[in-house]
């Protein structure tokens, strides 16, 4: 298993292996980039089928996340850590403060965080190892709820700043009668749902289950559509907010919507049908830029001396990067996810 030829190796400063024979971990930390400050990036824990494509994952993963935290305005760097293994079977406190001898061996280089298969008990038992370790407690929320750990509820308020911003800059409106149709009535969807229609947005929502659909028809008022329309609606804005990759081949051909801004990750199958977008008329707003709320909350949980205010005005700069990119796209008449790639490398390059 090659790393310095790996497709997805691009000059990462770091890649660590570890194992510990008495817990059976068996981890990889990668440091992608710390121009910008020490590398923040979640704990994943998969049942990969074996390291290469772990190696993979956490290339690729730790890559993006000097991205994200570079459009953030973070004083961080990327980093991600994956470990090999199921997390309904494997994992115990032992095993998660092995991990925790790992995360503190790079000495403060890697901040370690939740991601798919760990929880905040688990990182209660990493960070009796290492206090590099961030989404331990809480103590803000962006929008008044008791804080609890869980960074929707900033997401959720980064990706209605940016959709807002996004309808002024393209209809040049505020969001009175601005139809949105939202595909996922989850935890960043219903909240994002909420904040639109308490500016006067019309809502059209979509989801697989039923409950948060309930909730919006009855409490918002939001016409209910089926999955597999939400994207073709003639709205003004479509808001991917469930999984990723639903803009492509099949899907794009349908869309009628000026604008998509929307919570989800890796909402293009294919970064080149960003170029697509950008020739049929669509501003897109780039995932990673406006879905960042939740990585500025771990980020400001940790600071002893910010408050909700701070964050929630940390938060609200996603709108002034969003404007720096379609006006930087509408001048070189290019693709914004194109230009937001270019804008965040110029951010961390030395
Ligand atoms: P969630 O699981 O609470 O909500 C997702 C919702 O989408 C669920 O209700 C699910 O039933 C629904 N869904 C799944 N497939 C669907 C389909 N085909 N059509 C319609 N609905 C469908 O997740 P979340 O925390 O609300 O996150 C939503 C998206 O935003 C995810 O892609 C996530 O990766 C991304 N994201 C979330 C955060 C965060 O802080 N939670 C941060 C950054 C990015």
């Amino acid at each position: 298993m090659s790393v310095f030829e790996h497709p997805e190796f691009d000059a990462h400063e770091h890649v660590a292996f570890y194992s510990d024979p008495v817990t059976g971990l068996k981890a990889i930390i990668a440091i992608h980039n710390t121009n910008l400050g020490p590398s923040l990036g979640g704990c994943r824990m998969w049942p990969y089928l074996n390291s290469s494509e772990a190696l993979t994952d956490v290339l690729r993963l730790s890559k993006g996340m000097t991205y994200k935290a570079a459009m953030a305005n973070l004083q961080q760097g990327g980093g991600k850590a994956v470990i090999i293994g199921d997390p309904r079977k494997q994992k115990n406190e032992a095993f998660m403060q092995a991990m925790g001898r790992f995360v503190e061996s790079l000495s403060g280089k890697y901040i370690t965080a939740e991601d798919s298969g760990i929880t905040v008990d688990d990182l209660k038992a990493v960070a009796t190892q290492t206090s590099h370790v961030a989404g331990t407690f809480a103590q803000y929320n962006a929008l008044g709820e008791a804080p609890t750990g869980n960074p929707a509820p900033s997401t959720a308020y980064g990706v209605f700043v940016g959709l807002k911003q996004t309808v002024k800059h393209v209809l040049g409106s505020d969001l009175k009668g601005v139809k949105v149709a939202i595909q996922g009535m989850g935890h960043v969807g219903f909240r994002l749902a909420k904040q639109l229609h308490a500016e006067g947005a019309e809502l059209y929502v979509a989801d697989i289950f039923p409950e948060g659909l309930a909730r919006a028809q009855e409490e918002l008022g939001a016409t209910v559509v089926a999955p597999e329309e939400i994207l073709t609606l003639a709205v003004d804005v479509i808001a991917p907010c469930a999984m990723g990759s639903s803009i492509n081949d099949e899907s794009l051909p349908d869309i009628r919507a000026k604008i998509i801004a929307g919570a989800a990750n890796n909402q293009l199958a294919r970064e080149e049908l960003g170029s697509v977008l950008h020739q049929k008329g669509i501003v897109y707003a780039p995932d990673y830029v406006i879905n960042v709320g939740g990585i500025i909350d771990i980020y400001h949980q940790k600071q002893n001396d910010s408050s909700d205010t701070a964050m929630r005005e940390h938060i609200a700069k996603i709108g002034d990067t969003l404007c720096e990119i379609y006006e930087r796209a509408e001048a070189e008449n290019t693709a914004t996810n194109l230009v937001a790639n270019r804008i965040a490398e110029e951010r961390f390059a030395k």
